[in-house]
């Protein structure tokens, strides 16, 4: 985890991928190791979700390594950027998939024949009455009925074999946690991270910067260093005003309105139009939005970024596709 927090910072380090797979293939797997003894499926017996906090909460972090987001934008977000579902949806999953492994195998089988001699011995004991037929564990139930729902699923629906459990569970929480966000917002548009069905995660960041994914990550989740932004968060000495006087200086009015970037934003619009959807929920309109705003030095903290790619462009490399 530490290495992780030195490898990559804000503006410089490893990219989003190479950030990504170090979390998933090397911390998570010792933040879970055993998960599938110590975790129970919800709604089962012994369930306990506050056994996860503990290291929901490094992953919390890492994920804010991993997009480069600020600390004010909400777990659900961040989770959904970097596609990485919720530790305690992630820990149940690996204990679904050993149950269904361990199903019918000689060990379980004697498990269960030993727990049915003892629930008949606890019966007798109790009541007088000839126990009758041993009920299946509610475990056995609830594994079944998830096997038959994903049996009954279109081929072209299922995200990825043995995954629908999880996808379907996290998909549940997000919608929850956008349409309680919408209601808040009171019709105010919400910013591209929180819309569903376009492009995100390593898709989105496939060969980019680290800068860049960063920017990427600052623009979709609109939580970007910006005076509007600033004096919401009580920034002391900041007003919201922009430079050019306009009463709010937010990403949408540099981006698209100051008059003082009328002259740069030129290749912008001719690079993917104004339309704000499409900078801001599309490949392309991220990849040009974000070189652009990193070479017009919107934000102080890339300004090494910028260095650093001016410096390369001398020396005739290029660091930053081009347009
Ligand atoms: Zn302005």
């Amino acid at each position: 985890m530490q290495s992780l927090q030195r490898m990559c910072k804000s503006t410089w380090g490893a990219s989003f991928q190479k950030a990504k797979h170090l979390y998933t293939a090397v911390v998570r797997p010792v933040l879970t190791f055993g998960a599938k003894v110590w975790t129970t499926l919800e709604s089962i017996q012994g369930y306990r979700k506050g056994l996860t906090i503990p290291i929901e909460r490094v992953q919390n972090q890492a994920l804010r390594h991993i997009s480069g987001a600020y600390k004010s934008v909400s777990i659900p977000v961040l989770q959904q950027e970097t596609e990485t579902p919720p530790i305690h949806l992630y820990t149940q999953e690996l204990t679904r998939q050993q149950a269904l492994k361990d199903e019918g195998t000689p060990s379980t089988e004697y498990i269960q024949a030993r727990c049915k001699v003892v629930a008949r011995e606890c019966r007798k004991k109790r009541t007088r009455h000839q126990p009758g037929q041993v009920q299946p564990t509610k475990q056995t139930q609830i594994l079944h009925t998830i096997a038959t729902q994903e049996a009954a699923l279109p081929q072209g629906q299922r995200p990825r074999p043995g995954h629908w459990w999880l996808q379907q569970k996290w998909e549940k929480e997000w919608t929850e946690t956008t349409s309680m966000r919408e209601k808040a917002q009171q019709g105010q548009p919400l910013p591209a991270a929180w819309t569903q069905g376009i492009q995100k995660g390593k898709k989105l960041h496939k060969d980019w910067s680290r800068p860049q994914s960063t920017m990427a990550t600052l623009i979709r989740t609109e939580h970007v260093g910006l005076r509007a932004y600033l004096t919401r968060q009580r920034v002391p000495g900041i007003t919201p005003e922009c430079t050019c006087g306009y009463r709010a200086q937010t990403l949408k009015h540099v981006m698209i309105f100051c008059p003082e970037r009328q002259e740069s934003r030129r290749r912008l619009i001719q690079a993917v139009g104004s339309d704000w959807k499409t900078i801001t929920q599309t490949r392309r309109g991220l990849n040009a939005a974000t070189k652009w705003m990193i070479q017009e030095s919107v934000l102080d903290q890339f300004s090494l970024a910028r260095e650093e790619e001016e410096r390369e462009r001398k020396e005739g490399r290029r660091s930053l596709k081009a347009w």
